[in-house]
């Protein structure tokens, strides 16, 4: 049976030595703050963002939300951004993804200063993790890899199946794996017999969204699953994309869902606005 990759828990110790380098840096003189722009009345996003304010709040960070209306412009939008860039008390600009149709998302986060962009959506970030330089890096796919290191997980030369190919999950998680030199295969929803690449992987990540996708024989033995699915089953239960029951006979190592891969995104999105305070310092 598989060994639980318990997230709760990597994030709770990341967690607990990003708040005492705050208080370090506080103690400087500098709080780390983050600014939340959220958009409309989508309820997943406002429970994100509440959730976001909150861990910042327990770590001693300052954080802000701003709140526009649905119907709210792109050119005010991208003021409110440029005066963010601009102030002294916000090192990490973040804006609730999805926004509403009318408003141009790329130009939206090409708004953001890549020094203050700690969810890493910026091209000029993605640039840089491309070619493997100092970047703030999407939190999801660092979050994976984090609780890789903490179990201590041999990551070169091994063969990594990445399902999904987003800008948030899929594709950047691959290229953290190809960085530290794995074989990355990338399925998504075109791919043919995605069991036939599964089946191969010494390291799946499943990031498609679909609850179940990933049933036993879609494994190899003692694999390591992740699994980064948000789904709703049936019965209006919060699960991943894969059967986690039955899953969990075949793999060596598997994250549960809930408790796995989410508490490990909001922990790096602090240790980027940590990072993103810790920067400011140099340039003044
Ligand atoms: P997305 O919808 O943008 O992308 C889904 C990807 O999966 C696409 O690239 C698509 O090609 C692929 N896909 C869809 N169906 C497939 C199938 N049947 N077979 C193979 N590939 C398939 O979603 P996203 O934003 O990348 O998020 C993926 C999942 O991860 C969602 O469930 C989301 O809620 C969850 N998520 C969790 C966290 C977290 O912190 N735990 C963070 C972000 C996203």
């Amino acid at each position: 049976a598989a060994e639980l990759i318990d997230g709760k828990k990597i994030a709770r110790q990341k967690q607990d030595h990003i708040g005492a380098e705050v208080q370090k840096l506080k103690a400087e003189g500098i709080t780390p703050g983050l600014a939340v722009i959220l958009v409309g009345n989508n309820q997943a996003s406002r429970t994100y963002v509440k959730n976001k304010q909150k861990t910042c709040n327990r770590l001693g960070m300052h954080s802000i939300l701003i709140e526009l209306s649905e119907s709210v412009s792109e050119q005010e939008l991208i003021r409110e951004i440029k005066e963010l860039n601009e102030s002294d008390d916000i090192h990490g600009i973040l804006v609730q993804l999805p926004l509403p149709g009318h408003i141009n998302e790329k130009a939206i986060i090409e708004t953001i200063s890549p020094e203050k962009d700690v969810d890493g959506f910026h091209p000029i970030n993605i640039g840089r993790m491309m070619t493997a330089q100092d970047a703030y890096i999407p939190c999801t796919p660092e979050g994976i890899i984090e609780m890789l290191d903490s179990i201590g997980a041999d990551i070169s030369g091994k063969h990594v199946v990445v399902i999904g190919r987003s800008n948030i999950v899929g594709k950047p998680a691959g290229q953290l794996f190809l960085n530290k030199d794995a074989t990355v295969t990338y399925c998504h929803s075109k791919t043919a017999d995605l069991k036939e690449y599964t089946k191969r992987a010494d390291i799946l990540v499943a990031a498609a969204g679909k609850a179940n996708l990933i049933t036993e024989d879609h494994v190899k033995n003692g694999a390591i699953v992740i699994d980064v699915g948000m789904n709703r089953n049936q019965e209006g239960k919060l699960c991943g994309d894969v059967d986690f029951e039955a899953v969990k006979h075949k793999a060596g190592f598997i994250t549960p869902v809930p408790g796995g891969v989410g508490p490990m995104t909001i922990t790096m999105l602090m240790h980027n606005t940590l990072k993103a305070a810790k920067s400011s310092i140099s340039k003044i």
